[in-house]
């Protein structure tokens, strides 16, 4: 085993899966120092040149390539034995996996297939100093509690880590080159169980909490589906995506690719407008990483305030439609000053 830790860069459909560069860029970069060996990438694609050149340009020392048409479409059968054969034949110390559909197929199998540990879609990431083995931490007994997990009997030590945790820094520098192997890993069609007979879009808008900026979500202090329309009015005003508790998402009134928290998308913006969400603690899981966090609440004991950077007490249906006209006015001013068109 060598000292090395492993971030897996995941090429989805000819699309570089962004949370493979956030664990590149942030954490894969400081616990590979810790651990004493190199931050190497791995990428497994029928076409892996733009992963590869990313995971490069976002600070990968080192690129393990496995390339082929078997891997076009992710099956848990070709990647599984893929990872798991680069595992056995340059034992790394550690492996980051994002906590993407895939990844979350991907990272259990292969614990499994090399007989080690997992710890599944974690939240924080560190070196225990008594140890050195990777602290993984994540949400447990129903986001209550957060729970340290150490994998100190069995190598490699391997996390799936919730997408949006981790921001990526600075741009990428596409003038880096990182060392790049190539192992030849084939995969015989009949070892590969399942088939790929159609991809379906969910219908509607692509939501990209992940990757905003800005967040306006809505909660149940909405009072119905109807009421998005505030939400949305504030939202286009700032160029903001929407966002929603669970329990509008339970009553049916935005679609489930919206939900921030724990069984929703953990999300990093800039900006987070918290609109009549009560601040449970599966909510507030979700939205650590914001920079600043605006509250809209008419209870003023509602736990959310206890983490916003601003709180508003009062009606939603009141605050946000004057927040919304003077957001207007305010961009309005801008592009008169910038000579843009509205
Ligand atoms: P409520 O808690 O009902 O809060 C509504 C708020 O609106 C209240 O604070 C009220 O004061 C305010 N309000 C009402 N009217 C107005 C008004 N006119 N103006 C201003 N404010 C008003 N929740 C998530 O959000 N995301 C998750 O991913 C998630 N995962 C979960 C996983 C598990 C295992 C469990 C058990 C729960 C999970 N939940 C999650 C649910 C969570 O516990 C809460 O039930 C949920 O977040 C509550 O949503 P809410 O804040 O919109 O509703």
């Amino acid at each position: 085993m060598n000292n090395d830790l492993w971030v897996y860069v995941e090429d989805a459909a000819g699309r570089t899966k962004r949370v493979g560069l956030e664990l590149i860029n942030g954490p894969g970069r400081r616990l590979a120092e810790i651990q004493g060996g190199q931050l190497c990438a791995v990428v497994i694609s029928s076409s892996a040149e733009e992963p590869a050149k990313a995971a490069a340009a976002y600070g990968a020392d080192k690129v393990y390539v496995v390339e082929g048409p078997e891997y076009e479409v992710y099956t848990t059968d070709a990647y599984t034995h893929a990872f798991s054969e680069l595992a056995k034949k340059y034992p790394p110390k550690s492996i980051l996996i994002g906590a993407s559909v895939d990844g979350r197929d991907l990272g259990p199998r292969l614990a499994a297939r090399l007989w080690t540990g997992l710890t599944a879609d974690c939240t924080q990431l560190d070196i225990d100093p008594e140890s050195g083995n990777v602290a993984w931490t994540r949400p447990a007994f129903g986001g209550n509690l957060m729970a340290t997990i150490l994998c100190p009997d069995h190598r490699p030590q391997i996390g799936t880590i919730r997408p949006g945790v981790f921001k990526l820094k600075g741009d990428p520098d596409h003038s880096r080159e990182a060392e790049v192997i190539r192992e030849d890993i084939r995969v015989a069609p009949g070892a590969i169980r399942t088939r790929m007979l159609e991809i379906i879009r969910e219908a509607g808008e692509l939501v990209d909490l992940e990757g905003a900026e800005i967040i306006v979500s809505g909660g149940r202090g909405l009072g119905k589906a109807e009421n998005f329309s505030y939400v949305r009015d504030l939202a286009k005003a700032l160029g903001a995506t929407v966002g929603a508790s669970r329990a509008a998402v339970d009553a049916g009134w935005i679609p489930h690719t919206h939900q921030v928290g724990q069984t929703g998308k953990t999300v990093g913006p800039k900006l987070y407008i918290a609109c009549g969400i009560s601040g449970a603690v599966q909510h507030k899981v979700g939205i650590g990483g914001a920079d600043k966090i605006v509250a809209i609440n008419s209870d003023p004991e509602a736990p959310i305030f206890n983490i916003a950077d601003y709180s508003i007490v009062g009606d939603l249906f009141e605050v946000l439609p004057a927040m919304t006209e003077e957001v207007k006015r305010l961009v309005g001013i801008r592009n008169s000053e910038f000579g843009i068109r509205n």
